[in-house]
């Protein structure tokens, strides 16, 4: 549980709990806001708690203040307004903040929205507060103002008004917080676009303040807005994996803290949960699952002092084997935000892999509240602000950026800079109109399209990187502008592209969208196979009709059947019985195929039919396509499809002499054509006969003309016919006919080769 989520009695408890009963073992985090609006007394109990100097009266007259102020304005949750500097005021005492950070919050709002101006303020409360609360009122002018405006600029500023006086930065954070856990009162629209921004801007930039658990809770929060589904994926199977290890965590808890007390240290042992973000990012990244108790709970042992802690490592270490690798030691080396802690992982008690931080409580609470922390540790002199400069690594690297900011000239110049520090793990792009794109490192053009916009995802065909086009797949580099090309004739990206993008967004998107143009492609398919029967049975093909034979069909709607007829789980005879109870099924002896195949073959495919005739994007395409198994078609040649029933379609040149065999089943008969992304060359399988004079290395010259150009070599049958020439078939795999015929000619200007021929089974 985040400690600004306890009521006064539980914080004090986990602060000096040390070696008492092991905390709550369930970290969960509760993203419904609280249900009961705080009270006066409860705001200065909890400052009291932790500050027992605190000015009661200066928080009560805030309190008051700010009440009287918003008055009766509400929220979008239909809440009081107050509720929310309330509420922001109470996370913040979960930092353990001074008495100015807690006015300032509860008077964050005041200037902005309502009759309070900063002379007043400044009046009332004195100049401290006043300039807090002036620089919150900045930032969210600034938000209202950017939203047009170019991020960089608005990160710019942002950081620059935080220069002030960090604590700034820290209501700000507070603020997005509890507006991020009353969200879902927000209209849908806005809460993507906040969503995004948090997930983009706040939590990277609390992160990098070393706040660990705001980070975490505003990644989850933005993370179930973002991607509702894959949070919930996450979530169940959390849970599910929590509650199956339920037993072992207490036992493994129990164990440790006794072992440790077998060895003279006190300790406070609890395991925490990891949150379903970072779960998610982390499959996404390493493209695998949760199975362990490892991948969803770390233990942390929490001791006096460092001495206690290098004692425990040493326990830990000869109680449990350790697994080799995963030591890492942030006490003597801390990271660059503060953060202090010993990793290491043993197949601890169960058999289980078990992560350990072994920390001082000091260091416990940097790691979760940052520089917040220092902002008010009981052993600190001089003001908060004074201290955080002095103490904290965090604000050295603020000052640092900030530093940067104010020399370089402009915010595309201050990203490449910084090279954005702050986001060691993003990159950030442009669109053409200056929009911000936050991306993780490795992302690519295609994650980049989902990110501007599904529909821009979904048609993207090629790119501009910086004025020069390149491939979708390129991974992108910090400051990158971006022109996504679009084309309104693609409906449906590649499937193929699911494997390259980097995002869970985009992969979502991608799956969603190939699965609904696998189903037209399916349901056009099943109507050009009733189209046909019909046709021939001169009988009338009418929606209205179909609708009423639906029950008989057992199906809920038209497309329903003509995916079924599709996929072939349903014959067209059986719909067409179902519309017309007398028809017979009749076999019709020879059709004029091979006129119509003649005809076919020197005509292009009719504009107007084009919408029906079936794609076929290379065998990973997700209908059920299959190459002819003895020579079959390249990208380039004229194609027919072949249905079978159940099990889907067989793409034949229009040359294959094994077209004959379907002759007089016309139904069957399918028009295709080729829908290859270019920017993303597959493979297909070729067959060709190579005769060739046989004399020593006469093979390896073959081979080597093949491979020089790229063409990958199968499988070779040697035959041999005569004394003096062998027979070749050769498997390859080619790009496209152009390539192919490429091979082909290259192979018949040698002299070793006589004849080659393309072979179509
Ligand atoms: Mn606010």
């Amino acid at each position: 549980m985040a400690y600004w989520r306890r009521t006064p009695r539980q914080m004090q408890a986990a602060t000096d709990a040390v070696a008492v009963a092991p905390e709550s073992t369930v970290v969960q985090k509760p993203l419904k806001p609280r249900a009961r609006m705080m009270r006066q007394y409860d705001l200065v109990e909890r400052v009291r708690s932790y500050n027992p100097d605190t000015n009661e009266d200066l928080l009560n007259r805030a309190y008051v203040y700010a009440m009287k102020a918003h008055g009766t304005q509400t929220r979008a949750s239909g809440d009081p307004y107050f509720s929310h500097p309330l509420e922001v005021a109470a996370i913040l005492t979960g930092l353990k903040l001074d008495d100015a950070t807690i006015v300032a919050a509860l008077l964050h709002d005041t200037i902005e929205d309502t009759e309070a101006t900063r002379a007043e303020i400044d009046q009332v409360f004195g100049h401290e507060i006043g300039a807090l609360v002036e620089g919150l009122t900045k930032l969210k002018r600034l938000e209202l103002v950017s939203r047009e405006a170019k991020q960089a600029e608005n990160l710019r500023k942002l950081l620059l008004a935080i220069a002030d006086d960090v604590r700034v930065l820290l209501i700000k954070l507070a603020d997005r917080l509890h507006n991020m856990r009353t969200l879902e009162f927000v209209p849908p629209a806005s809460r993507r676009r906040i969503a995004e921004e948090t997930l983009d801007i706040y939590a990277p930039l609390a992160g990098r303040m070393g706040m660990q658990e705001m980070r975490e809770e505003l990644e989850d929060l933005s993370f179930h807005v973002l991607d509702p589904e894959a949070y919930a994926v996450v979530k169940h199977r959390l849970d599910a994996l929590a509650e199956r290890n339920r037993n072992l965590i207490g036992e493994i808890e129990s164990q440790l803290s006794k072992n440790l007390q077998k060895n003279g240290l006190s300790a406070r042992v609890y395991g925490r949960r990891k949150q379903p973000f970072s779960i998610w990012t982390k499959m996404e990244r390493k493209s695998v699952g949760f199975e362990q108790l490892s991948d969803i709970y770390g233990f942390r042992i929490v001791l006096a002092d460092v001495e206690a802690c290098y004692r425990a490592l040493g326990v830990v270490h000869t109680t449990w084997p350790v697994v080799p690798g995963r030591f890492k030691d942030y006490i003597s080396t801390p990271k660059q935000n503060d953060y202090r802690s010993i990793h290491t992982t043993v197949i601890g008690p169960g058999k289980q892999r078990v992560e350990l931080q072994i920390r001082t409580e000091e260091m416990n609470q940097i790691a979760e509240f940052g520089i917040a922390a220092h902002a008010f540790y009981k052993d600190g002199t001089g003001s908060p602000t004074e201290r955080l400069k002095h103490e904290s690594n965090a604000f050295a690297w603020l000052r640092h950026t900030i530093g940067i900011l104010s020399e370089s000239a402009n915010p595309e110049e201050f990203l490449e800079h910084t090279k954005l520090e702050l986001f060691h793990d993003q990159v950030f792009c442009f669109t053409p109109k200056g929009k911000l794109i936050a991306l993780p490192r490795n992302a690519n053009v295609i994650d980049f399209a989902y990110a501007v916009h599904t529909d821009v995802g979904n048609s993207a065909v090629g790119c501009k990187i910086n004025g020069k086009f390149a491939p979708l797949s390129s991974e992108l580099q910090n400051g990158d502008e971006v022109e996504v090309l679009t084309s309104k004739a693609q409906s449906a990206p590649p499937s193929a592209w699911e494997a390259l993008a980097v995002t869970g967004k985009a992969r979502a998107a991608i799956r969603r969208a190939t699965r609904a143009a696998v189903r037209d492609q399916y349901a056009g398919l099943g109507r050009r196979i009733i189209d046909r029967l019909f046709a021939r049975a001169k009988i009338e093909y009418a929606d209205d009709k179909l609708k009423g034979a639906l029950p008989r069909l057992a199906r809920t709607s038209i497309e329903d059947v003509l995916v079924s007829v599709g996929r072939g789980e349903l014959k067209a005879s059986d719909v067409a019985r179902a519309m017309y109870p007398d028809y017979k099924e009749e076999r019709l002896v020879r059709y004029g195929t091979k006129k119509a195949l003649a005809a076919k073959a020197q005509t292009p495919p009719h504009p107007a039919r084009a919408a029906s005739v079936i794609p076929v994007r290379g065998i990973n395409s997700e209908l059920p396509v299959k190459f002819a198994p003895n020579g079959g078609a390249v990208p380039g040649d004229r194609i027919v499809g072949i249905v079978t029933p159940g099990e889907g379609i067989t793409i034949y040149p229009i040359q294959s002499p094994a077209l004959k065999d379907f002759e007089d089943e016309p139904e069957r008969w399918l028009d295709v054509r080729w829908d290859i992304d270019e920017t993303m060359p597959q493979r297909f399988p070729a067959r060709i006969l190579v005769h060739n004079v046989n004399e020593p290395g006469s093979l390896a010259q073959i081979a080597t003309v093949i491979a020089e150009h790229d063409g990958n070599i199968d499988n070779i049958h040697m035959s041999r016919r005569s004394p003096d020439f062998t027979e070749l078939t050769i498997d390859l795999e080619v790009y496209d006919l152009k390539h192919l015929s490429a091979i082909l000619a290259q192979l018949r200007a040698k002299a070793v080769v006589a004849r080659v021929e393309r072979v179509n089974g």
